[in-house]
């Protein structure tokens, strides 16, 4: 039995699709769960997830449903992930990251700074048994390359594993952080570092996965035993499907690639929900560099969030559809 955790999250319309379609949307809401899509032949699509999260939904009430159970556990040693995942635009590093990591309005910081928050108060109430400590990673994957986000110049980061630490990314920077404020300082580099390799690589940061690594160790102080939790935040590539719109060269290479690694993860998500208990099934993690990267914290005693980001304007509908039917493989 795994637990995956699926939610849908709906970004207010932009601008432009009101300019274009005025204040028409291709959802009907039910519930907190359950909601009704229409697609452009106005057929309709009933969707149940695990939580939806409307257009006026709140940072916070992402954060509290999706994110705090798997920070507590974190800090208890299980390992987490929690993917955003939809079409560029959709909102996936809006919920992530906030209009940016380091934004102080309580109403619009993301996920990050939240986490990197909840963690240090997490440590903070277990002060008096437990010595933790708290290091970070940020990489990126692109065109099945991992590049360091806080070296460029460590661009092809090798995956091994190790009977003592499970996955490990070979010779990764690894940065020792002890408050929250260090913390956003040190992944807000990551993500400026992100932009350099964007701008010497030509490549828009939506065809790549961005990935924030929190390893969690803790120490019990009666007896000094070591125990080691590791969290794992995904923002990932953009899921649109470029083929069809007729691109060419190097922008249907990237195409493929991603949608090669989306499959990849789709695959594994789809396994760990099907399998059986006590029967072993064959998961698929060695398909692509990311769910290989995931795959303890993907799985067994880890626990998953996946957040499906959508527009809700009938001018994305086909895509929302397909990222709708993508989370579904998560139930
Ligand atoms: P993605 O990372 O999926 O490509 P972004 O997170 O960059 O998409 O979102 C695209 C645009 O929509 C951004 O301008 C962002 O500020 C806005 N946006 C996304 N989600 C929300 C939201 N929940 N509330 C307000 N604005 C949002
Ligand atoms: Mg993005």
């Amino acid at each position: 039995m795994s637990s995956i955790t699926a939610c849908v999250r709906f970004r207010p319309l932009s601008s432009g699709e009101r300019r274009d379609h005025g204040d028409s949307v291709c959802i009907h809401c039910v519930d907190s769960q359950i909601f009704v899509l229409k697609d452009e032949k106005e057929e309709e699509f009933t969707f149940s997830f695990d939580k939806v999260f409307y257009e006026n939904s709140e940072q916070a009430q992402v954060y509290e449903f999706l994110a705090l159970p798997i920070v507590k556990d974190a800090v208890d040693a299980i390992n987490g992930t929690i993917i955003t995942y939809g079409q560029t635009g959709a909102g996936k590093t809006y919920s992530m990251e906030g209009p940016s990591i380091m934004v102080c309005d309580e109403q619009k910081r993301g996920l990050v700074p939240r986490i990197v928050d909840g963690l240090f108060d997490c440590i903070k109430s277990s002060e008096g048994t437990v010595k933790h400590s708290i290091k970070l990673s940020m990489v990126e994957i692109y065109m099945e390359k991992v590049r360091d986000l806080f070296d460029l110049s460590k661009d092809n980061i090798q995956i091994k594993e190790s009977k003592a630490q499970g996955i490990v990314l070979n010779g990764v920077t690894e940065i020792s952080v002890s408050d929250p404020a260090e913390a956003l300082q040190t992944l807000s580099s990551g993500i400026a570092n992100r932009t350099v390799g964007e701008t010497q690589m030509n490549m828009s940061s939506s065809r790549s996965h961005c990935i924030y690594l929190f390893t969690v160790q803790q120490e019990l102080k009666k007896d000094n035993r070591l125990k080691t939790g590791k969290l794992i935040l995904v923002d990932l590539a953009g899921s649109e499907k470029a083929e069809k719109t007729g691109a060419e060269g190097k922008v249907l290479e990237e195409a493929k690639t991603i949608n090669k690694s989306l499959s990849a993860l789709g695959n594994v998500i789809n396994a760990l929900t099907c399998g059986s208990p006590g029967k072993a099934y064959h998961i698929p993690y060695r398909d692509s560099k990311l769910t290989r990267l995931l795959q303890d914290a993907l799985g067994g005693n880890s626990r998953t969030a996946l957040l499906c980001c959508c527009s809700p304007s009938p001018s994305n509908a086909s895509e929302s559809l397909s990222t709708l039917r993508f989370g579904m493989r998560a139930k």
